[in-house]
């Protein structure tokens, strides 16, 4: 009896929740322009010299080129077409209000570093799960795992790391591979995170219960991974001297 007297209370209750959380989710909420850091990459990392990418907009042509290649700004050096710090595909998917910035890094003795940042803008739609970009064509993640980074005067730095494998067929038909690692975390206002379902926890309970939208980064670094793990520490030093940076305090 006890049970059935109770129900009528529950679907009260349970229409209450769903009114609620349908009002969080379609009124105007505050977003605040805060975010934890600047859409910035550093020039210099360490010993490492850092060269921006710029990504042509023409659909025939869609060069990347570097900013060091580049004569006259904004113009394509190969087509005179309009240059993005995007590429063609990302201006045509992401949100207009989306800011992106890419640049490859090399060490004096040839090494090559990417590294990448990704600022959402007033829709969340800026940010997607990245394994979902990343396998596909050839493309597979053979591990992924949270290495825990020593910052300077602060609590460590968690980033994922995704152990990727490329196999492609040559026109001879052999096949060839390369591995690679592809380390990533994100970023809001005094929040860090590796993992992007707590990213998603924490916007939607910044929504419901403050009413309140920061903006989010995705900071990515990737590169060649060597047979014995040292990238790990190539990754850990990198990051040690190229966040801080990014920050803003
Ligand atoms: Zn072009």
């Amino acid at each position: 009896m006890e049970a059935n007297a109770a129900k009528p209370y529950l679907v009260v209750i349970g229409l209450m929740v769903a009114t609620s959380l349908a009002l969080a989710f379609t009124v105007d909420v505050n977003l605040s322009d805060e975010a934890g850091v600047k859409v910035f990459l550093p020039d210099r990392v360490g010993d490492w010299t850092g060269d921006e990418l710029r990504f042509c907009q023409e659909p025939s042509c869609q060069a990347s080129v570097f900013l060091s290649e580049i004569r006259e700004p904004g113009k394509c050096p190969k087509c005179g077409g309009r240059l993005h710090t995007m590429t063609k595909i990302e201006a045509d998917l992401l949100p207009s209000d989306t800011e992106i910035l890419k640049k490859q890094y090399t060490s004096p003795n040839g090494q090559v570093v990417f590294a990448s940042i990704v600022m959402s803008g007033r829709e969340r739609a800026s940010i997607h799960r990245p394994q979902t970009c990343l396998v596909g064509q050839g493309n597979e993640i053979e591990n992924s795992s949270v290495l825990d980074i020593p910052m300077e005067g602060r609590d460590p730095l968690s980033v994922m790391v995704l152990d990727m494998l490329h196999r492609r067929r040559l026109p001879d038909g052999r096949q060839t591979s390369h591995e690679s690692y592809y380390a990533y975390w994100f970023v809001g206002k005094n929040r860090e995170t590796p993992h992007h379902i707590t990213r998603m926890i924490w916007m939607a309970s910044d929504r419901i219960l403050h009413n309140r939208a920061h903006r989010w980064a995705y900071i990515s670094v990737s590169g060649r991974r060597d047979a014995d793990g040292a990238y790990k520490n190539e990754i850990a030093s990198f990051v040690q001297k190229m966040y801080p940076e990014m920050l803003i305090r």
